[in-house]
């Protein structure tokens, strides 16, 4: 079991897996005023590995919003529920569009978008711009 740094192949591997985009909320890494980060789904304080099946490709904004959290509180049931995983989870099983709304079709999906404030104001003002030039969303879902 690997929890050691993240090497320069596994980052690349990563950032070309998602094709440049968070695997979060999607947004483009040319898009963003902070680089992507890699995010491990499981942090290293939970035993996480630093293996390609436990890293994701993430905005500043959704790994600092993340942090080592691995679950939250639904808010339509109020159970605690595990947060999206980007390896095991599809997340056009959990998310959809509406514009640059990103609606929550799942527990794990309205958990997920909460805890990481996917439609907060200034985000979802984001996606709008980007929708309208034509840059959002980046991936195929
Ligand atoms: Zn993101």
């Amino acid at each position: 079991m690997s929890r050691g740094r993240i090497t320069p192949t596994q980052r690349q591997s990563l950032r070309i897996l998602a094709g440049g985009c968070c695997e979060y909320c999607g947004l483009h890494e040319e898009d963003c005023c902070l680089p992507h980060e890699v995010d491990h789904a499981v942090a290293g304080q939970h035993r996480g590995e630093t293996a390609q099946k436990n890293l994701a490709w993430a905005c500043f904004h959704c790994n600092r919003l993340k942090g080592p959290n691995l679950a939250s509180i639904d808010p339509r049931t109020g159970e605690l529920t595990r947060l999206f995983h980007p390896r095991y989870d599809h997340w056009e099983e959990h998310y959809q569009m509406d514009g640059a709304r990103i609606v929550p079709l799942t527990a794990i999906g309205r958990s997920t978008a909460e805890l990481l404030r996917f439609n907060a104001m200034e985000r979802l003002a984001l996606r709008e711009a980007l929708l309208a030039a034509g840059r959002y969303p980046r991936r195929e879902y």
